[in-house]
Parts: C-alpha cells; structure tokens; sequence
C-alpha cells in the first residue's frame, strides 16, 4: 500500500483513502498479476472486482489460444501487460480522483475542512459533474475490446 502523495496522490487522508501505486510491470517471465495484486484501487468507482474478472477474461483467452503453448508463457505475459496495464491503472488513477471529490479533498477544496458543511452549491454541482465525466469510461470501454486486442498483438508477435 502506498502512502505517497506522488503517485496520483495516493494519500493517508482518511477522506479520499488508500490504493496501490500503479505498477509499471502486470508480468515477468512466468509470473503474471491480476486483481488486487496488481492494481489494488480506492472503493470510489466500484471497480476493484470489475478489473479483476476483466484482466481474468484477457488472460483466460490469451491462454486458451491456439498459439500458447508452455514454452511462451512469457509471451504470453507480456501481451496481457500490454493490454490489461493501462487500463487498469486509467482506472485505478480515476478511482484516486474520484475519492478525492468524494472526500472533498480534491483541488479547489483546499478551503474545505473536516466537519465543515459550508461548500457552495457552484462548488458542488461541479464536482458531481466532474464525478460523473470520470466514470464515462465504464459505459464507453468494453473487455470485449481488450479481448480482440490481446489476441490481436499475440497473432503479430508470433507464437514467440
Ligand atoms: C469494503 C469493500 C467494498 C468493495 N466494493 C466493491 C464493489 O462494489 N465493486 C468492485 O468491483 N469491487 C469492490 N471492492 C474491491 C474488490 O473486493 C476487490 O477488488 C476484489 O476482491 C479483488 O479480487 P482479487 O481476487 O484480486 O483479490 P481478493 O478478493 O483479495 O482474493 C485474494 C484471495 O487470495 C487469498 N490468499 C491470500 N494469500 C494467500 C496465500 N498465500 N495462499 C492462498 N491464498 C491466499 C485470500 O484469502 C483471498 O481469498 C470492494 C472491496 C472492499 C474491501
């Protein structure tokens, strides 16, 4: 866990929460992450389970594929870190933001203290706007994409 205020502004402030830094590697040799382990995020988007199953999915086809085979699994790996990574981590940065206007410790809030109920209504309806844009990706992004994807890099790359 991170309690950095670098990377996305992972922070201890219990009003926005903890997540993982996002990895710069899903994969190496053989050893291949998923869920959790690889990009454990804030509750603020729901979202934590929904990455999981979708890097399950990606990976569940990369392996089913008729050019796996035990000798690139390797390969293997690195495509499933090409495609699951940026998502993953897009949404594990969102979910940060997204904590952070619910905590009302996101920028422009800065007046903003514990208990204090005085936030204007302009204040307020911007960040349920600004809410609402960081969840787009959930009805504009499909696995189904990701899927077509991976199995796409894996047929360019060869069977390795
Ligand atoms: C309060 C709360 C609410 C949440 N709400 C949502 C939500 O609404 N929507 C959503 O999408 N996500 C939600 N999440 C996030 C979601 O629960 C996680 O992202 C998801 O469970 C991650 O799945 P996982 O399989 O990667 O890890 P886990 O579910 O943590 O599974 C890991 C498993 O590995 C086992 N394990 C650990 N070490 C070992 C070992 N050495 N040997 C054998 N087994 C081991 C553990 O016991 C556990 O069963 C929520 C999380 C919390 C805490």
């Amino acid at each position: 866990m991170a309690n950095s205020e670098k990377s996305f502004g992972a922070s201890t402030n219990r009003r926005s929460g903890l997540s993982l830094e996002p990895l710069e590697l899903f994969s190496s040799g053989c050893i291949i992450l998923a869920g959790d382990a690889a990009h454990a995020m804030t509750p603020h988007q729901g979202s934590g389970a929904g990455q999981a199953v979708e890097d399950a999915c990606v990976l569940a086809v990369l392996l089913c594929y008729k050019l796996c085979n035990k000798s690139n699994l390797s390969l293997i790996g690195k495509v499933y870190d090409q495609i699951r990574r940026p998502v993953a981590n897009q949404v594990l940065a969102a979910s940060c933001i997204s904590g952070k206007l619910c905590g009302l410790v996101a920028p422009g809030f800065e007046d903003v203290e514990e208990g204090n109920a005085h936030v204007s209504f302009e204040k307020l309806t911007k960040l349920i706007d600004d809410f609402g844009k960081g969840m787009e990706w959930v009805w504009k992004e499909s696995a189904e994409d990701d899927k077509r994807r991976a199995i796409e890099m894996l047929e360019s790359l060869g069977t390795g």
